[in-house]
């Protein structure tokens, strides 16, 4: 290669590299507040300058660059409170791979015209899936038939017989995007279909109730899936639990919130209830042992949305909103306080 073409790689090169430079300068910065899966932590590191989880790992370095901070990334658990928020002047998005976003302050975000964004509908699918999953578990008995097998205690004679879920009557706590992809799912199973919400939907054809106890008092199922905050905390108390009553399940894909524990451990404990499944927790990841240690509930770690599809499209919709917000187009999903 002769000197002029040399010099002009090296020329090219040079450039190459002030442009890859002032690109990452013009990077806005990010804090992320959760672990991010690996497939929406590329395309973060691509378009941002990314802080992670520096409010939890490193406060002292979070208030040195806090006033760069001009985006948050989480997922449906985590916390964004007003204290956060306060110290990051900058601020101008809060994104959350999650339909939930119950962690979020969200009064707090929009006094400082701060606007949040969630992950609806993509994930409709999965967790009502596991919903039904959850009932047929906990009604059939399922993980504990895997064990009477794997136990060897079938050539002992048979399982004691279970509870029949087709045909059944499900009631519905939260008749929103995920409620209705439980009950159309319900309806395959030949089950009568009820729900309470914070208004009827006169356009569904499902009975409504206007109280949880009223429902849970016409339900053979209970299946909880309104969103976690103050006012949904402990709507499913010991009063809706007896009005289940000895036959009922409940089955909570909802947040851990929204059902009194303690209560549920009690009735679960004394056959108030027959059983109960739940994905959702008070104190995640944390799971009370008086809880594990009962045979009539099926505990899963909070996986309502947890499969590679679904999670890729939460992901891909997290990311989307961020990218609109920095190129001043209209957002694919504000929450609704935001829009
Ligand atoms: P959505 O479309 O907003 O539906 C929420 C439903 O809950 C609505 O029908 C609403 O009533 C009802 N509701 C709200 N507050 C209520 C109250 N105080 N009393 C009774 N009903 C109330 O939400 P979605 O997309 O279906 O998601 C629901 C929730 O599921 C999320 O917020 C999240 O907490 C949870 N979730 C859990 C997982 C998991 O992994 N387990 C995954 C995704 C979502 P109106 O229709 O009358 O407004």
């Amino acid at each position: 290669m002769g000197l002029e073409a040399k010099s002009g790689v090296r020329y090219r090169t040079v450039i190459t590299q002030l442009r890859g430079r002032a690109a990452v300068a013009n990077k806005p910065d990010l804090l992320t507040v959760a672990r991010l899966a690996p497939f929406l932590m590329e395309p973060l590191q691509q378009a941002f300058t990314v802080h992670e989880r520096l409010h939890e790992e490193d406060p002292a370095a979070l208030e040195r660059i806090a006033p760069k901070i001009r985006a948050i990334c989480g997922s449906g658990e985590s916390k964004v409170g007003a204290d956060l928020i306060a110290r990051l002047p900058a601020l101008e998005i809060i994104s959350i791979m999650g339909v939930g976003y119950d962690g979020v302050d969200v009064a707090a975000a929009k006094a400082r015209s701060v606007v949040v964004t969630h992950t609806p509908d993509v994930l409709n699918d999965d967790v009502a899936d596991l919903a039904l999953a959850l009932m047929l578990n906990v009604a059939r008995r399922i993980p504990q038939a895997d064990q009477y097998l794997r136990q060897g205690r079938w050539t002992s004679g048979p399982m004691p017989l279970a509870r029949k879920m087709s045909g059944a009557r499900l009631g519905i706590v939260g008749m929103g995007r995920i409620g209705q992809a439980i009950a159309e799912r319900a309806k395959a199973f030949g089950m009568s279909i009820a729900y309470t919400a914070r208004s009827a939907k006169p356009a569904l054809p499902y009975a409504f109730h206007p109280t949880p106890r009223e429902l849970a008092a016409a339900s053979d199922f209970l299946v909880v899936i309104t969103p976690g905050g103050a006012a949904t905390r402990k709507l499913i108390d010991a009063e809706v639990l007896r009005a289940l009553g000895p036959e009922g399940y409940l089955v909570n894909v909802a947040r851990g919130s929204v059902v009194d524990e303690a209560a549920l451990i009690e009735a679960l404990r004394e056959g108030v209830i027959a059983g109960a499944a739940l994905d959702v927790f008070e104190n995640e990841p944390n799971v009370p042992e008086a809880l594990r240690a009962l045979d009539n509930a099926v505990l899963v770690p909070h996986i309502g949305s947890a499969t590679t599809q679904t999670r890729h499209a939460m992901a891909a919709r997290a990311f989307a909103n961020l990218e609109a917000h920095f190129a001043g187009k209209p957002l694919p999903s504000a929450v609704p306080e935001c829009r």
